[in-house]
């Protein structure tokens, strides 16, 4: 929190482009080209101090004035499996978010944090036992980004099998609850001089937040949305996810149709199968007839089934691999595009929040570990 005598410094790594220029012209008094150099080297994971191109007085004075706040690697897990990698990381605040790299055929994904835990109180789901704690900025979440490049190449070799080509917006935290920055975060990541990353190759997943799905389709975000139903009745899907109580099935999809009419883009919908819950051939045959007489004919379905993660904290169990056939089965027969996602980093416990909340319960935290945050932060860092 900033004091009368502490005040915010400028957080480089949230900033545009054109906001940089500004900054560097009328702030630092600095000539215009520095700008480009101080984005190109931020978008590399490069701190001030690291800042080879610019003069010691100014990296100096960047030190000093700006905050940018790449999140360091608290803990790291790689699935020898796979390749999955899982990163836990610390932020400035001592906070702590997570991100997933997976390797699929048609690219490197990762998986990103929008917020330190979550409000929305889905029943099933371990990111949101403490709540939300607060927002992330954009540079937060796009430092989950360029620290997990910079660490994959460092590690695997910097060449295009380790380049994160695409995001999936389904970590900790509700994306659309974060609105702002998510979309600052979405422009950033884009960004043919940073890490040029589609919007084609970006998935946001909501847990169904209807405003903010109707306000996404005005962005001009050539994004894909995900959308987490979990269930076919309102009666259950308020059951598990408190959401549906303000915004139920019906405007849900309707909202997503309005996406798909918008934008031309693809709307999947996740459905977590949780054993004896809402995996039965009913629910399927449901599920069916609400996407079909919400959705019309004229928009393609995709159906995402994955057998739900257990979490200590519930009693919910997943649906076995014969149930989860014939679910998708069920689907198919009516003509809807069901998949049943690959489980990756099995070994690893690799589904968002869990490591968060393991470290919260360890951690005891001492007022004086982080001191103000950054110069702590960075002496872990460089001391690994
Ligand atoms: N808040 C957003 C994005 C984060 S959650 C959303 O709700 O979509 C990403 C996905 O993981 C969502 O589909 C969510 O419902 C799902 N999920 C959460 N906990 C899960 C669990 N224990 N098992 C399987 N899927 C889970």
């Amino acid at each position: 929190m900033a004091t009368a005598s502490q005040p915010v410094r400028p957080d480089l790594l949230s900033m545009f482009p054109e906001e940089l220029l500004r900054y560097v012209r009328e702030e630092l008094q600095e000539p215009g080209y520095r700008a480009k150099q101080i984005f190109t080297a931020l978008q590399r994971g490069c701190l001030p101090s690291e800042m080879s191109t610019l003069p010691l007085s100014l990296r100096d004075r960047l030190e000093k004035q700006t905050t940018t706040p790449f999140p360091l690697i608290e803990q790291r897990y790689q699935s020898r499996f796979d390749g999955t990698v899982k990163y836990l990381w610390t932020l400035q605040d001592g906070e702590n978010v997570e991100s997933v790299f997976m390797r699929y055929r048609h690219g490197n994904t990762l998986c990103v944090s929008t917020q330190a835990g979550c409000r929305m109180g889905c029943a099933f789901c371990a990111s949101t036992l403490g709540g939300r704690v607060r927002d992330l900025e954009a540079s937060e979440i796009l430092g989950q980004v360029i620290m997990a490049q910079k660490d994959l190449y460092q590690t695997e070799g910097e060449n295009p099998n380790n380049r994160i080509s695409g995001i999936v917006l389904m970590g900790i935290g509700e994306p659309l609850d974060n609105y702002e920055n998510v979309i600052r975060f979405l422009r950033l990541v884009n960004n043919p001089d940073g890490l040029n990353i589609g919007y084609r190759h970006i998935s946001l997943s909501t847990c169904g937040l209807v405003d903010g799905i109707l306000r996404l389709s005005d962005e001009d975000l050539p994004i894909t949305l995900s959308v987490s139903l979990h269930a076919s009745s309102d009666e259950l899907r308020s059951e598990i996810m408190p959401v549906n109580r303000k915004w139920g099935i019906s405007s849900l999809l309707q909202a997503s149709r309005a996406y798909f009419e918008k934008t031309g883009r693809r709307v999947s919908f996740e459905y977590a199968l949780i054993a004896g819950k809402n995996d039965t051939k009913e629910e399927a045959d449901r599920l069916c007839a609400v996407l079909r007489r919400e959705l019309g004919t004229a928009m393609p379905i995709h159906v995402n089934l994955i057998p739900v993660n257990p979490i200590r904290e519930s009693s919910f169990s997943a649906t076995d691999l014969v149930q989860t056939e014939r679910f998708a089965a069920a689907l198919k027969e009516h003509g809807i595009n069901a998949t049943v996602r690959r489980t990756l980093g099995a070994d690893i416990n690799a589904s968002c929040g869990q490591l968060r909340n393991r470290i919260h319960q360890e951690k005891v935290v001492s007022p004086n570990s982080m001191g103000d945050g950054r110069p702590e932060h960075y002496r872990k860092e460089s001391s690994e």
